[in-house]
Order: C-alpha cells, then sequence, then structure tokens
C-alpha cells in the first residue's frame, strides 16, 4: 500500500546524518512513483513533488540538522493542503436540514446514510428522519429501515409510489410534521453512470433543494473513483464527498486526487461495515495516515466515543501524568476489540501497526501481547520501568513468547507512552510534528 512504499522512499532519507540534492530528487522521485501507484492521479502527484521541492529548496532543507524530517514536515503540510487543508463541516443550520446522497451502486450509500444518521444523533444532537429513495429493488427499502432500526431512527417510505420526486417531497413533508430537523434521502445508484440515473437525482435536487449534497464513492475503486466524482460534480455541484471502504489496502489515494480533481471537500471517511465506523474527515491526521504515522487522534477520539466517559477521563488523567501502565494498556486492547474494524484501528496505534504488520490481522491479532502483559506481576504492570532484563526473561518464559517479542512490546510501549504523553498536550503536540517521523 501507499504507506509501504513511502516507507520505502524515506528509507533513503532516515538515519542519514547529511543529505545531498540528488537524494531529495531521488526521494521526490520515488515518492511521486509511489503516489501514482496508489492511483493518485498524474497532475496531481507531479504537481504535489514539485512543490514539495520548491519548498525544500527554500527552507534550506538541505543544511538542515534533520533534512529528512524536515522534508517529511514538509510533505506532511503540503499534503493536509492537497486534501483540504481544515475540516469541513456539515451545513446544518436550517430546520429542517435536507442532505442527499448520491453514488454508484455498492459505494456504500445506505450504510452511510445510516451511520450519518446515528452520527448526527449521538454528536450533534439531531432528530434526523431517513428517507427510502431508492424504489428499484424493494430490498434497498428494507435494508435501510433494518439500519434504522438498529440506530433508533425512523425511515420514512412509500412501497406503493414509484416517483422518488413525489417520495422526497413527502419524506420531508413528514419530517415538519414530526419534528425531524434533518432529512437525509438515501438514493438510487446504479452499476455505472447512466443518464436515466443522472436525470432523477438532479430532479429530486431540484425538487427538495438540498443544504448538503453527499457523494458517497468507494475509495478501492482508486481512478475511476476520480473519474465517477468528477461526472457527478459536474452534473450534481454536490457540496462534500464521502470516502467509504478507508478500512481496507486502501490508505488514502482516491482521497489525494478526489480533492484535487474536483475541489470539494471530504466531509467523512467510512472504515467498517459497523453503523459506528464513520469518521469525520481530518486532513492532517489523513496526511499523516498516509505518511505513515499512526492516526493516534482518530483512535483515541473514537475511543473516547466509545468507552465508558469516566474510564476515558481516567485514562487521560493518567496519560497527562505519564502514569499510563500496562494495565491500562491490556484494557485498552480490549475496549479496541469491542471496536469495529480491528486491521483499521491496530494501524492508528503507533508502534502497534508496524509490529502487526505480518500479522494476518484478527481478534487474535493481540494474542501474544495479552499473554506477556498476563504473565506480568501486579507490580510490574503498573511500573514497567521495574521490568528489567532478568524480568523480561522469565516473562517470556511465562508467556510462552520469546524474549525478542518481550523486547519489542517493552519499546513498542515506551513509544507509545510518549505520543500519548505529547498527544496531551498541545504544544508538545506541535514541537512533535516539527520532529517527525
Ligand atoms: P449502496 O448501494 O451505495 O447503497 O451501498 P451499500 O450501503 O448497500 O453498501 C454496499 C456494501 O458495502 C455493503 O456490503 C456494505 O456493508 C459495504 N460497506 C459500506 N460502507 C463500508 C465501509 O466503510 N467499509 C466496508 N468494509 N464496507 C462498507
Ligand atoms: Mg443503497
Amino acid at each position: 500500500n501507499l504507506s509501504d512504499k513511502l516507507d520505502r522512499a524515506f528509507k533513503v532519507l532516515k538515519g542519514q546524518g547529511s543529505i545531498t540534492e540528488i537524494n531529495v530528487a531521488e526521494t521526490m522521485k520515488e515518492i511521486r512513483k509511489a503516489l501514482l501507484d496508489a492511483d493518485v492521479n498524474y497532475k496531481t502527484a507531479k504537481t504535489f513533488t514539485d512543490d514539495v521541492r520548491q519548498k525544500a529548496i527554500g527552507q534550506n532543507v538541505l543544511t538542515s540538522i534533520s533534512p529528512g524530517q524536515l522534508l517529511t514536515k514538509l510533505m506532511n503540510d503540503e499534503l493536509t493542503e492537497l486534501m483540504g487543508g481544515t475540516t469541513a463541516d456539515l451545513e446544518l443550520k436550517a430546520s429542517p436540514t435536507i442532505i442527499l446522497i448520491a453514488g454508484l451502486n455498492g459505494a456504500g450509500k445506505t450504510t452511510f446514510t445510516g451511520k450519518l444518521a446515528n452520527f448526527l444523533k449521538t454528536q450533534k444532537n439531531k432528530k434526523p428522519l431517513l428517507v427510502a429513495d431508492d424504489i428499484y429493488r424493494p430490498a434497498a427499502i428494507d435494508q435501510l429501515e433494518v439500519l434504522g432500526q438498529q440506530v433508533g431512527i425512523p425511515v420514512y417510505s412509500n412501497r406503493e409510489s414509484t416517483d422518488p420526486v413525489a417520495i422526497a417531497r413527502e419524506g420531508i413533508a413528514h419530517a415538519k410534521q414530526n419534528g425531524n430537523n434533518v432529512v437525509i434521502i438515501d438514493t438510487a445508484g446504479r452499476l455505472a453512470i447512466d443518464e436515466a440515473m443522472m436525470q432523477e437525482i438532479e430532479r429530486v435536487k431540484a425538487a427538495v433543494n438540498p443544504h448538503e449534497i453527499l457523494f458517497v464513492v468507494d475509495s478501492m475503486t482508486g481512478q475511476d473513483a476520480v473519474n465517477t466524482a468528477k461526472v457527478f460534480n459536474d452534473r450534481l455541484d454536490f457540496t462534500g464527498v464521502v470516502l467509504t471502504k478507508l478500512d481496507g489496502d486502501t490508505r488514502g489515494g482516491a482521497a489525494l486526487s478526489i480533492k484535487s480533481v474536483v475541489n470539494k471537500p471530504i466531509k467523512f471517511i467510512g472504515t467498517g461495515e459497523k453503523m459506528e465506523a464513520l469518521d469525520v474527515f481530518h486532513p492532517d491526521r489523513m496526511a499523516s495516515r498516509i505518511l505513515g504515522m499512526g492516526d493516534v487522534v482518530s483512535l483515541v477520539e473514537r475511543a473516547q466515543q466509545q468507552f465508558d466517559e469516566k474510564e476515558a477521563a481516567e485514562l487521560q488523567k493518567k496519560i497527562r501524568k505519564n502514569k499510563f501502565d500496562f494495565n491500562d494498556f491490556y484494557s485498552q486492547i480490549q475496549q479496541i476489540k469491542k471496536m469495529g474494524n480491528m486491521k483499521d484501528l491496530i494501524g492508528m496505534i503507533p508502534g502497534v501497526g508496524k509490529m502487526m504488520k505480518d500479522v494476518e490481522v484478527g481478534d487474535d491479532a493481540f494474542k501474544s501481547i495479552e499473554a506477556i502483559i498476563q504473565s506480568m506481576t501486579p507490580k510490574e504492570k503498573e511500573n514497567p520501568d521495574l521490568i528489567n532484563p532478568s524480568r523480561r526473561a522469565r516473562i517470556a518464559k511465562g508467556s510462552g513468547t520469546d524474549l525478542a517479542e518481550v523486547n519489542r512490546l517493552m519499546k513498542q510501549f515506551e513509544d507509545m507512552r510518549k505520543v500519548m504523553k505529547q498527544m496531551s498536550n498541545p504544544a508538545a503536540m506541535a514541537n512533535m510534528m516539527r520532529r517527525m517521523p
């Protein structure tokens, strides 16, 4: 995937005390190749590497103390900028706010409709109504109703009607009568772009005058995603993009090119099939993710949504005081196992993501880590600094692992602790960005 390829490109720079103009050029070439392989379109990749090179020259990367790190920082900034710079919020002032969902079949529209309703209800204190406006497959209405029930949101449907425009209007009237302040309209897609579908959704748009039109696209479809986005944007002038299935192998190549081709903000990313597997899109975090740093901020945020609040507060306090210990680590693993997609979440933990790279990721992924922690004494768990080499040997034996594995966990744990401490302090966080990776 993209971050592996970038990792390789960075090898040229990392650990190198001095750096020459040749290896900046060499690295940029590698990076451009990696971006192209990840379905970033040619123009975007070229502009990106040219800009970074220009800035690298402007900031005297070559004579700075840590050129590799400075270059990485430049890339991080530039990627963030490319993906929109700042987080784009939904326009939710109107009551009811009308949100139209558009995209091809299988992109994840219906799933996202459920996730968005859940998000608006639990995070934004809204009272959404879902409208089933995909009338071509009876199963589509059933699907939305099941999701609505799952997240406790009402669904308006009219199984007798064959007119999507009328159903959308009825849905909005229904919302007004019932005090729903957001209406999310799930529409029909097609397997490929076709004129009838475009005209239908244009008619729905004209009839309901939506405040948001969100274009949902499967990030695994690579370059096709970009082309589809372009066509939908030309016809609908949508207000934002939702990238689904970012829990798979794709690491954001589509995010980069879609933004630069249609110039509309990405507002959400879907990271799994469950209703909770939705994240607000943060360009800076996606940039870090593409560059292979663990996306700790997203992890902590998602954890906070799902952890018992008290526990989360306690954890934050511990992190601030640098008292985060193996008991906390262990209970975090248990929490993580409860949350959405494993692969995705693991990728977000700095260090742990790398450690797990070659492991087949399932719920078993944490088994040896759990075994190691379970083989520690209560004192050791509370005070990891106690764990000297002879204790490590004992733990390795007790857990049926080996010393190298224990050492690796200790190192990752220390790294994680450091990052967490910095994350809890904005000034230190800024400093860390400066020193990354
Ligand atoms: P629609 O045809 O656009 O309405 O697409 P659906 O919402 O029915 O989704 C198609 C398939 O993709 C379903 O099996 C969903 O469970 C799955 N899906 C949707 N979003 C995601 C996601 O973010 N990650 C993963 N892994 N699967 C997703
Ligand atoms: Mg659907």
